[in-house]
């Protein structure tokens, strides 16, 4: 496994690859790799002859008052599980690299999709993602690239992006990977102390509570959300972000349940904001 650094080594090595014929598949992450990303890789290599894992914590997708400083990172560490997976390569480009003086292109994704769920308290978030995403698509030029089903928002946002702009990627979309109790794996779940984690169960625990509403026939949107903000609020150290349920097709906020139902919320645990969704 080699780390690279440098754009146009980069650039070089993936046109190699596909010039002897070979399919090359790429996990986009921001590094402190856990099961969630493991799963992604594991998948890369099932399907492609050639794995790539980016490692970048995107400046551009972060908020002024965000952790981007304070982003949990671990080169050395993620390199012991990429080599453990059988990546192919690292690349782990510099802000400097990704940014030079004097950038001043972005990428910015349509109204609809992100003046909802994390778009609203996030402004600027998807216009950051999909920046990078494409320049990291561009350096890497990848046949298949693949994002987990965690960030739900971001996966139908570069879905979009992909096909509106003929980027010429297979997007993947991965299951959510949980811990035990059932919270969703995440590098910023270690930001919660041991009280926080505890509490931190509240996200599936009250998805679920609204999923067994809806099992039990209830299509009414409005009733089926008050169960789940409800469920949260009955946790002391919970503060919802938002907790919306929509169509997943248009993205539209709907009245009754419709056939591609997503439940998503963002709940701060303390100073940790955590994310979570159901599809029904
Ligand atoms: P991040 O490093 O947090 O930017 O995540 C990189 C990729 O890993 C994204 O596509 C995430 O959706 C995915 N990911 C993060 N956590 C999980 C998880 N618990 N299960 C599945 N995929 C995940």
């Amino acid at each position: 496994m080699k780390i690279i650094r440098n754009i146009e080594e980069m650039k070089i090595i993936s046109k190699e690859i596909k010039s002897k014929g070979m399919s090359l598949g790429m996990v986009p992450t921001m590094g402190f790799l856990h099961e969630g990303h493991k799963s992604l890789i594991k998948c890369a290599k099932e399907n492609n002859d050639i794995v790539t894992v980016s490692i970048f914590v995107n400046p551009t997708q972060f908020g002024p008052d965000e952790d981007y400083e304070s982003y949990p990172r671990d080169l050395e560490h993620d390199s012991k599980i990429c080599q453990m997976e059988g990546v192919d390569y690292i690349f782990h480009p510099e802000p400097d690299e990704m940014y030079p003086d004097g950038y001043s292109t972005f990428v910015i994704p349509g109204e609809k999709m992100t003046n909802i769920l994390c778009g609203i308290t996030r402004p600027g978030h998807f216009r950051g993602v999909c920046t990078v995403l494409t320049k990291l698509f561009s350096i890497i030029n990848p046949d298949n690239a693949y994002f987990g089903e965690k960030d739900i928002q971001q996966l139908a946002i570069v879905r979009r992006m992909v096909k509106d702009l003929n980027l010429g990627v297979n997007i993947n979309g991965c299951p959510i990977i949980r811990e035990e109790d059932g919270l969703a794996k995440s590098s910023r779940n270690t930001y919660l102390n041991e009280e926080e984690r505890k509490a931190a169960i509240i996200l599936r625990k009250s998805i679920l509570k609204g999923k067994e509403f809806m099992d039990n026939g209830e299509k009414n949107v409005e009733k089926i959300r008050k169960v789940i903000v409800d469920s949260i609020n009955s946790e002391p150290l919970a503060k919802i972000d938002y907790v919306e349920i929509i169509d997943f097709d248009t993205f539209d906020r709907i009245e009754k349940l419709s056939k591609n139902t997503l439940i998503a919320m963002a709940v701060y645990i303390g100073k940790t904001r955590l994310i979570d969704n159901l599809i029904y």
